[in-house]
């Protein structure tokens, strides 16, 4: 068992320690290795490229008439936007604690991330820190690992992480994981209101299209590009990260686990697809721990911190770093 790991992030004590993906605190047994099949990885392949292009060759069949400059900033100011909401608010602060920031901050993160329409916060929360404590082991909620054998049982489990895991339905236990966010009035209330959330979501693009073109069918094209495809856009790229970054990539430090570094994923995911790093040190602000890791999301902390938004920002020490690398 690793206990220094995560000794160089500081404060986090008590109850709460075990929940926010610390592997030294929660991981009694070592890690089975699953074998991962060429198949499995192509499938995985193909699962995550044709919806891509599918998008793309929407976009470029409708340009000129249903797609316009004026939806493609649209669609790319709604996507950083409420991505933001789920890989700063939702993923490194409200699940990994990996810095803290004013009350408001918080309720502007999760009301963003709510926008994303990947589940209320708390549900999220409580689903992604038992992802971490049980990595690709029986209890984890969306490991593409754990399907059973055969063409089938692979299948099975490409859906089932890629998606499927948020069909389920709440666990009794799952709300024992966020015992600190459930505190937190502020937090609460966005959680409650999450339809609105999305509701509004929704409605943004939708007047932005209609006053940015001054017409209906602006309004129209902003409500399916900025709305819809934005959804499915982020949807698709967050939920990459849990099938594609547990089979495609490299894995620099132990984690553990199946989780890789994953260049695409990285630039696409918002520094999210520096699995492997994240997993070997998940209370970490910043994933693309090498400085030519791209990880937009850091950038954003990076920034608040810079003018007095965000503190108690999270870095492992590069001793930390050295201590588990693979050799
Ligand atoms: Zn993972
Ligand atoms: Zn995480």
């Amino acid at each position: 068992m690793e206990i220094s790991s995560d000794s160089a992030f500081g404060v986090v004590t008590g109850a709460g320690l075990s929940s926010l993906g610390d592997p030294a605190a929660v991981r009694q047994q070592p890690h089975e290795a699953h074998e991962i099949s060429l198949l499995l990885k192509l499938t995985n392949l193909v699962a995550v490229v044709v919806p891509f292009a599918g998008l793309i060759l929407g976009i470029v069949m409708l340009w000129g008439w249903g797609f316009s400059w004026i939806h493609l900033g649209i669609l790319v100011g709604m996507y950083f936007a409420t991505g933001f909401g789920i890989t700063v608010g939702y993923h490194r602060l409200f699940t990994h604690k990996s810095f803290e920031t004013s009350k408001f901050m918080k309720a502007t993160l999760a009301v963003l991330g709510s926008m994303a329409v990947e589940g209320p916060v708390f549900k999220w929360a409580a689903q992604h820190r038992r992802h971490h404590q049980h990595s690709d082991d029986h209890d984890d909620p969306h490991s593409p690992h754990l399907h059973g054998k055969g063409f089938k049982g692979m299948l099975q489990g490409l859906w089932y992480s890629h998606v499927g895991w948020l069909f389920d339905k709440d666990q009794p236990k799952v709300y024992s994981y966020i015992p600190d966010l459930m505190k937190c009035r502020v937090l609460q209330w966005v959680s409650n209101t999450f339809t609105l959330w999305v509701f509004v979501g929704l409605l943004i693009p939708t007047v932005l299209g209609g006053l940015l073109t001054m017409s209906w069918t602006g309004a129209l094209f902003g409500f399916v590009w900025g709305g819809l495809a934005r959804i499915f856009l982020v949807h698709h790229i967050t939920w990459s990260i849990n099938s594609v970054c547990h089979l495609w990539g490299s894995q620099p430090f132990r984690s553990h686990d199946e989780s890789r570094n994953n260049v695409v994923f990285g630039v696409l995911g918002m520094g999210e697809g520096w699995h492997n790093n994240h997993h070997a040190f998940p209370t970490s602000a910043r994933h693309g721990l090498r400085w030519w890791q791209i990880d937009t999301s850091y950038y954003v902390i990076r920034l608040m911190e810079l003018v007095g938004l965000a503190w108690q920002v999270r870095i492992p020490a590069p001793a930390t770093m050295e201590a588990k690398r693979n050799r």
